[in-house]
């Protein structure tokens, strides 16, 4: 059951890694701005050069109130360095008079999404390997003397060697261990 859970997170964590990398990628060419009107404040979501800033600002008189109650434009990202800021790799929160900007590197969301995948497909590498030499998939004991079930730590031989003919298929997954 845990693992189960283990490999819906990861699997859950690999397409939230995917997302990230396909939204960076777009950061390097395309410079989105979605711009929301509240009664009061406007949002504004920047995703540029690596980055995703999201500031609120509250209506001043300084400030456009756009018509649009939601609006979005897209920009190449040329000369971000001058217009989208300072390239920073640090996330970023300032809190100020007329609201809050955040800002997140691509970078975070990453390396916080690849740790369960990263994990995953090593123990799947490392078990295929032990099987292939012999060795119990789950704690790496050698089988040669129990083929059948690890004498270390119960675990049910996955695959039989494949010499074998297909036996006992009746009785296949009745003595599952997960
Ligand atoms: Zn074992």
């Amino acid at each position: 059951m845990r693992r189960r859970l283990f490999k819906l997170a990861a699997a859950i964590s690999l397409a939230l890694w995917l997302l990230t990398a396909g939204l960076w990628f777009r950061s390097l060419i395309i410079w989105d701005t979605v711009h929301i009107q509240l009664p009061e404040r406007a949002i504004d979501i920047d995703h540029a050069a690596g980055r995703l800033r999201l500031s609120t600002i509250r209506h001043v008189p300084e400030y456009p109130i756009y018509r649009d109650r939601l609006s979005h434009m897209t920009r190449t990202v040329s000369y971000v360095e001058n217009t989208f800021g300072p390239r920073r790799w640090w996330p970023l929160f300032i809190r100020h008079q007329f609201g809050f900007t955040v800002i997140v590197p691509h970078w975070m969301p990453a390396a916080l999404t690849a740790g369960a995948p990263a994990l995953a497909m090593y123990r799947w590498t490392r078990s295929r390997r032990r099987a292939a030499a012999g060795r119990c998939p789950s704690c790496g004991y050698d089988l040669r003397a129990t083929p059948e079930r690890c004498a270390e730590c119960g675990a049910a031989a996955v695959k039989p060697p494949h010499s074998q003919p297909m036996q006992r298929t009746t009785t296949a997954g009745a003595g599952e261990v997960e």
